[in-house]
């Protein structure tokens, strides 16, 4: 039987390196593209030796030109955490809205099926709890968070617009927050903001009360169910990730236990549109893909923060990244 070959976008980022690895593993040969906006070539340097593996520096709100057949597209380039969005929001809004239709187009004209990377950031600030994939969510288009969350809904759009249009076999995976190695430290989210304060020695930061909610997915989990999703054959959304649910402020209190830290947690004023609470109701994708999250917090955390203590030193210091000089 003759390989098959898939495109990742985003494939230097955290989830679309893992993606990488996964379908290597699996047998494909895979295209890796990335601009690295956000992304670090180190996240798929050990892939660049392999004859499977591919990579074009790329920017996807570009037209793209990719050679040769392609069976399967991951769309997963684009900003994805606040404090990277919050700088390039243009940036943001053509990745989700021009990057999503080079891909469709690519898709359609190689007859290749395309699984795209959507958020629980849909579902906004929700009224529903937990989240339904039938939820229409509760999300302010000209909030700051907006330039994200509303890219992620065109993007579904136009991808089910591809798939009952044009006929292209589409997949939209709805990712709640995932964790694992690769994260970047200095990104903003919750996990790498506190771990990153526990290594350096610094009190711990948790915005508001620290009540509101999140539900963190293992980034295996995340892969298993992507995989599976992409191989099955359900057009509609599909949310993937851990419904344990956590406060923030007891997620502080966990990642103290972890690293055992003697800082405290000391608290900011919630930044505007933070979502009160997060938690994917999974019922479609464990009828659908037979799928569920193996692997529990602890068990996740723990590698997570072995990860980020075997990096060198300075990279505990290192600044987010600035973006002068993108429009
Ligand atoms: P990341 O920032 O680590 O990876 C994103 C990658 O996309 C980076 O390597 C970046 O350089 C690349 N990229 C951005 N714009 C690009 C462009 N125009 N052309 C080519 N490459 C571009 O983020 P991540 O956490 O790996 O997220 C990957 C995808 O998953 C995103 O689409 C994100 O919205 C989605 N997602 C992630 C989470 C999560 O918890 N990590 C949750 C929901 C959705």
């Amino acid at each position: 039987m003759e390989k098959k070959r898939v495109l990742i976008t985003g494939a230097a980022g955290f989830l679309g390196s893992h993606l990488c690895d996964r379908f290597i593993k699996e047998g494909y040969d895979v295209i890796g593209m990335d601009n690295l906006v956000t992304g670090d070539l180190r996240n798929i340097e050990h892939l660049f030796k392999l004859q499977q593996f591919d990579f074009y520096h790329h920017d996807v709100t570009k037209f793209i030109h990719v050679p040769g057949p392609i069976d399967y597209i991951l769309h997963f380039a684009s900003p994805a955490s606040p404090i990277d969005y919050l700088k390039i929001p243009i940036q943001t809004l053509k990745v989700g809205a021009l990057g999503t239709h080079n891909c469709l187009g690519l898709a359609k004209a190689k007859n290749a099926r395309m699984l795209v990377a959507s958020t629980s950031e849909v579902y906004g600030d929700p009224l529903v709890h937990p989240q339904t994939e039938e939820y229409w969510g509760n999300v302010n288009p000209v909030g700051p968070r907006g330039v994200y969350d509303e890219a992620k809904r065109f993007m579904e759009s136009i991808t089910m617009a591809y798939h009952t249009f044009h006929g292209v076999q589409t997949r939209i995976v709805r990712i709640f927050n995932t964790y694992g190695p690769r994260m970047r430290l200095n990104d903003g989210r919750a996990l790498p903001a506190f771990i990153g304060q526990a290594l350096r020695g610094e009190d711990l930061t948790v915005f508001g009360d620290g009540s509101q909610t999140r539900s963190f997915c293992y980034v295996d989990d995340l892969v298993e169910g992507i995989y599976r999703l992409l191989l099955s054959d359900y057009a509609y959304p599909v949310n993937v990730g851990n419904p344990v649910e956590i406060s923030l402020l007891d997620f502080a209190k966990e990642i103290i236990a972890l690293t055992g830290t003697e800082q405290k947690i000391i608290f900011k004023p919630l930044p505007v549109d933070d979502p009160r609470q997060r938690k994917p109701d999974i019922t479609k994708a464990k009828t659908l893909l037979g799928w569920e999250p193996l692997v529990d917090r602890a068990t996740g955390l723990k590698i997570t923060y072995d990860y980020f203590r075997s990096l060198p030193r300075e990279e505990l210091f290192k600044q987010p990244k600035e973006f002068n000089s993108i429009k």
